[in-house]
């Protein structure tokens, strides 16, 4: 990729991986998790320190490391001892809400989150925990919380109308600036990323009059159909490499729709000159995200992006970004902007509506005069929604500045530094993939640039880290190994500190919090039990088969 991208790719030698390392291995400023003077006085006087409502575990092993398992399972009932009101709602909401969730991606391991509010940089749980929120909203909250620019916006459009069905002038300003910024000259407006990479499946269909697209496995889309294919397929049904099966990403996606879809790898430009040929006069387009951002980080190899447009355009077939997730958070234009490779037509969503719903299809005049001309109708009653065109213009204008850009790129190279220097300490067989807003750990000796790759990645090592970063108060995305962390705007470098100290200093509140907690479990009754009965009622509720957990591994 041209050196004016802004990612940070630092790959470490393989070194002895212990499960005690990943405990101890902090995201952030990469020294051990020790706990301070005020600490140790918390344990020895709290009775619900985890260290006393979990019997100590056999330290196995000549090096006396704890297995991953071991320490899992103790990072869960922390996790669910912090949350017991997150408990009790989920048993409710199992009642009203299909899996106690609004969406499957909700269900988390032990138990899901419910969230209290937002602000700035931190979230808050309904159990009164503050996050450093470094979820973001599964890759929406570039803006952080309530940014005062946002709140603006909103409120200023809520008393002047919500919804017309008619275009209003913020939406001008919004596809102007889109087009500065992803150097595509027009654009339509939706709802979700789902809608968007329809709109751009359907168009290629119709401009091409071809029925096939193609698709990379692991790549996740949305939610319609046509991508709902090897999206996190299971290794036994993914065939040869070099010929990758299409398999349903779900229950419901009928076997003639998914045939219509063709599996390639990532950075593989063989395979995909090779189904263009075999498929001569077939194939509409092909889609992808330009940095694989649902299988970890995964970067386009030189020449990877430049080479599918050639090829694709050599067999009169159009080129697909979908930068729902790379957007504005690899940067001010996406992998459009960092690659410099513009593709015939693409999708966004997520981060560019500041926190407020909304999803754009840009295309080349081309591509658009379809649009333009009737011969493909893309609709949508909430299409522009004035309230969706507000939040975005002022997302685009005021919050992802050149100078916010400069910000996060700070953040992200202390964020950087700190987990390079924790993963060496810790002699962990990792590396990290940092690109603008957004990075993560690959917990692999070995450098992922496919889906096959990263299938041979061990999730647990992620849980543990997920789980590790929450209890000290750092929100990263659930489902570790498909996601990332996002920095937002209103981050700062204490927020990228902390995720270096989690689980070594508790807040003030929180010590308070602890305390109170503690003398109501003296007190005995209900609340005495209540760390053993949620544990119960979270494992029954947030997977009742043991089915979820497994299911739910299509990464959003
Ligand atoms: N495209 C990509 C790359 C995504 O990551 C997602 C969602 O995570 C989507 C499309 C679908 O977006 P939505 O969930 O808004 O429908």
């Amino acid at each position: 990729m041209a050196d004016k991208q802004a990612a940070h790719t630092e790959r470490l030698a393989p070194q002895a991986a212990g499960g005690v390392g990943l405990a101890t291995s902090p995201l952030g400023s990469g020294e051990p998790v020790q706990h301070d003077q005020q600490d140790q006085q918390d344990q020895q006087d709290q009775p619900d320190h985890p260290g006393h409502i979990i019997p100590p575990r056999d330290e196995g092993g000549p090096s006396g490391r704890r297995s991953l398992a071991d320490i899992i399972a103790e990072q869960e009932r922390i996790f669910i001892d912090r949350q017991p009101e997150s408990a009790k709602l989920a048993v409710e909401a199992r009642e009203a809400l299909a899996g106690g969730v609004t969406s499957s991606w909700q269900i988390s391991r032990p138990q899901p989150v419910w969230l209290s509010h937002g602000s700035g940089s931190k979230l808050y749980d309904v159990d009164g925990n503050e996050y450093v929120d470094m979820h973001g909203g599964y890759g929406v909250s570039l803006a952080g919380h309530a940014h005062p620019a946002i709140v603006a916006a909103v409120q200023r459009q809520v008393t002047r109308g919500t919804h017309f069905a008619q275009p209003t002038r913020d939406a001008l300003a919004v596809a102007k600036e889109l087009s500065r910024r992803f150097a595509l000259p027009q654009w339509r407006f939706a709802n979700s990323g789902t809608e968007a990479t329809m709109d751009v499946v359907h168009l290629m269909r119709a401009i091409t009059g071809r029925d096939l697209i193609i698709k990379v496995e692991g790549c996740y889309h949305g939610h319609h159909d046509s991508v709902q294919v090897s999206v996190y397929p299971d290794p036994d049904d993914i065939g040869p490499a070099s010929r990758p099966a299409s398999v349903p990403a779900s229950t419901g996606i009928p076997r003639a729709l998914t045939d219509l879809t063709v599996i390639v790898g990532f950075n593989d430009l063989a395979t995909v000159e090779r189904v263009l040929t075999a498929y001569e006069g077939q194939i509409a387009g092909m889609i992808l995200e330009p940095i694989m951002m649902n299988a970890g980080i995964i970067l386009p190899e030189p020449g990877y992006l430049a080479g599918l447009k050639e090829l694709l355009h050599s067999h009169d077939a159009l080129l697909a970004f979908d930068e729902v997730k790379t957007g504005l958070t690899a940067g001010p234009g996406g992998a459009t902007g960092l690659t410099g490779v513009t593709p015939d037509v693409m999708s966004l969503a997520k981060a560019i509506g500041g926190g407020v719903s909304v999803a754009a299809v840009g295309g080349t005049h081309e591509v658009m005069r379809h649009v333009a001309n009737g011969d493909y109708e893309q609709v949508g009653t909430f299409n522009g929604n004035p309230l969706a065109m507000a939040a975005t213009r002022a997302m685009l204008q005021e919050v992802a500045t050149p100078e916010a850009y400069q910000r996060i790129d700070a953040l992200r190279e202390q964020a950087v530094q700190g987990v390079t220097e924790a993963i060496r300490r810790y002699g962990l067989s990792a590396s990290i993939v940092a690109v603008g807003a957004k990075g993560c750990v690959v917990f692999s000796a070995e450098p992922v640039r496919d889906f096959r790759g990263f299938l041979t990645i061990d999730d647990a090592y992620s849980h543990a880290h997920w789980l590790f970063q929450h209890n000290g108060g750092v929100f990263l995305p659930p489902w570790g190994k498909s996601e990332q962390w996002l920095i937002s705007v209103q981050h700062d470098e204490a927020d990228i500190e902390r995720p270096g100290t989690s689980g070594r200093r508790r807040s003030r509140g929180e010590r308070a919090r602890r305390a109170a907690r503690r003398v109501r479990v003296q007190r005995g009754g209900a609340a005495a039990a209540l760390p053993d009965r949620a544990a119960r009622v979270a494992g029954d509720v947030a997977d009742p088969d043991g089915q979820q957990a497994d299911r739910r591994r299509a990464p959003p």
